[in-house]
């Protein structure tokens, strides 16, 4: 069996639907599981819905809710669904989601209280109307098409907003609900990024977290491969907003692509290679728009290439923490207690730079760092450096290139960088600049690596 997975753009309108049917319906013989986001734009409507009513702007939150989401359901139905009684049956399930949904929102706008429990709750809409729709969609093309609910399948600990997966449960879940269908020559549609605690509760696994999901039930059903369906050739050489001729990356290392997706590359969930990794599974990046493209393989080995750099990415949102104490010089245990300051806090830190009285440590925005500061100031004076990226240069070769830093920081010599890290896991050099100098870094970051670069079987 196969996994395929489609991103909100796939499934933005009608005749992007219709492709999705028909990359579906070229897979069959696979035997494919298909997970969905909701429809692109829907998430973000629907947080934004919510946050209208918090504010106590129930009104306007009722009129999005019609004008933004379910106006543009309906004429989802009306343009894709051709049997009279299907679109009848999906109007009427749509309806009941948007009473429920407005009934939510008044909730919220009484209480003032948007907690992210209820968020992921009004979120699992979003996924649920794409999944109802598109199912109906492949069953009228005569496709054995069962809706499932992921939440019955997907079950993960109580983090609502960024939950995470309890893999035996998940495994039996799976099992149970999804594989007789598989092994009956049914086609499974189900939600990406919902999911529900041990005791039934809806969570969802972060924003774009149904990369994530594809993953977990290609490991948990063994799958042959993860194919992931986007707006894109594949994994690109850079971010196409800001370099639009990227190239398409054709082969990556499982590391290679976790390093990616970790440093901001927004095509791939930070957690969704873990899964394939721990189980070797392939993972394949679609373009739904041009399925014919071969896409960006990502595998446990690639073909062996001189290439260093494959692909730069880069993180917005940065913060960094620098802690100075003269108690560091030469003291031992010093390290470990700021981690655990950090641990405390459930931080994580992705960068780390040290000197005999310093330490630096990058960490993703947070609007309120009063309790973290105060105990690190126990240890030093801190100084903070906010609205900072981290941006990632990442090959399996960078570590035997020579003279690459020269030639990183030689493109750079007017970007004032704050950190600067190599050989973490040898596939990546990161560095911390501001927030500003995205634009101008990764550009010149890519002329310097990619502009030479004829077809090398690598890229194209
Ligand atoms: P989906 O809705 O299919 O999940 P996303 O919007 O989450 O799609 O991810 C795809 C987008 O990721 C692309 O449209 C592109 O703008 C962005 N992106 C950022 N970095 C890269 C990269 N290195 N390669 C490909 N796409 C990238
Ligand atoms: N719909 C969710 C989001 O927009 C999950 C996803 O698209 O992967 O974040
Ligand atoms: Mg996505």
């Amino acid at each position: 069996m196969i996994v395929v997975k489609f991103g909100g753009t796939s499934i933005q309108d009608a005749p992007a639907i219709r492709n999705v049917c028909d990359i579906v319906i070229s897979r069959v013989q696979q035997k494919p599981v298909v997970v969905l986001s909701a429809c692109a734009g829907v998430t973000n409507a629907l947080i934004h819905c919510a946050e209208l009513a918090a504010g106590g702007k129930e009104h306007e939150a009722r009129n999005r809710l019609n004008d933004v989401i379910f106006d543009k359901h309906y004429e989802l139905i009306q343009d894709l669904i051709e049997d009279l009684r299907d679109q009848d049956t999906l109007v009427r399930e749509f309806t009941q989601f948007k009473e429920e949904l407005e009934h939510l929102l008044y909730g919220i706008s009484i209480t003032g209280d948007l907690s992210s429990r209820v968020l992921d709750f009004v979120l699992s809409y979003g996924e649920r109307m794409s999944t109802s729709l598109v199912t109906v969609a492949l069953q009228e093309r005569d496709q054995r098409a069962v809706l499932i609910d992921s939440r019955n399948c997907l079950v993960t600990n109580s983090m609502f907003g960024k939950a995470e997966p309890l893999i035996e449960e998940t495994t039996a879940k799976c099992e149970s609900v999804i594989r007789p269908l598989i092994d009956s020559g049914k086609i499974p549609v189900m939600q990406g990024f919902i999911a529900s605690d041990v005791r039934g509760i809806t969570t969802t696994l972060g924003r774009g977290g149904s990369d994530y999901t594809s993953a977990i039930v290609g490991a948990v059903l063994k799958a042959d491969v993860i194919e992931i369906w986007s707006d894109v050739d594949g994994i690109l050489t850079a971010d196409p907003n800001i370099v639009p001729n990227a190239l398409r990356v054709k082969e990556m290392s499982f590391q290679e692509a976790a390093e990616l997706a970790y440093f901001g590359a927004k095509v791939l969930h930070p957690s969704t290679l873990l899964p394939a990794i721990e189980n070797n599974i392939p993972v394949t990046i679609l373009n739904s728009r041009r399925p014919k493209l071969e896409g960006t393989s990502i595998t446990a080995q690639t073909a062996r290439t001189d290439v260093a750099v494959k692909s730069i990415s880069y993180k917005s949102g940065i913060t960094v923490l620098n802690i100075s104490s003269t108690r560091m010089l030469g003291s031992y245990g010093f390290m470990k207690k700021i981690f655990d300051i950090f641990n405390d806090h459930s931080t994580s830190v992705d960068l780390v730079t040290t000197s005999e009285v310093s330490v630096s440590l990058s960490i993703e925005h947070s609007p309120d760092l009063t309790g973290l500061l105060q105990q690190l100031e126990e240890f030093g004076s801190v100084t903070i450096q906010e609205h900072r990226a981290i941006v990632c240069i990442v090959g399996e070769n960078i570590k035997r290139e020579r003279g690459l830093a020269a030639r990183i920081f030689g493109r750079l010599l007017d970007v004032p960088i704050d950190m600067i890290s190599q050989g973490g896991s040898e596939t990546n050099v990161t560095f911390v600049i501001r927030e500003e100098d995205i634009s101008r870094t990764v550009k010149e970051l890519h002329d310097e690596f990619f502009s030479s670069i004829t077809v090398t079987g690598v890229f194209e």
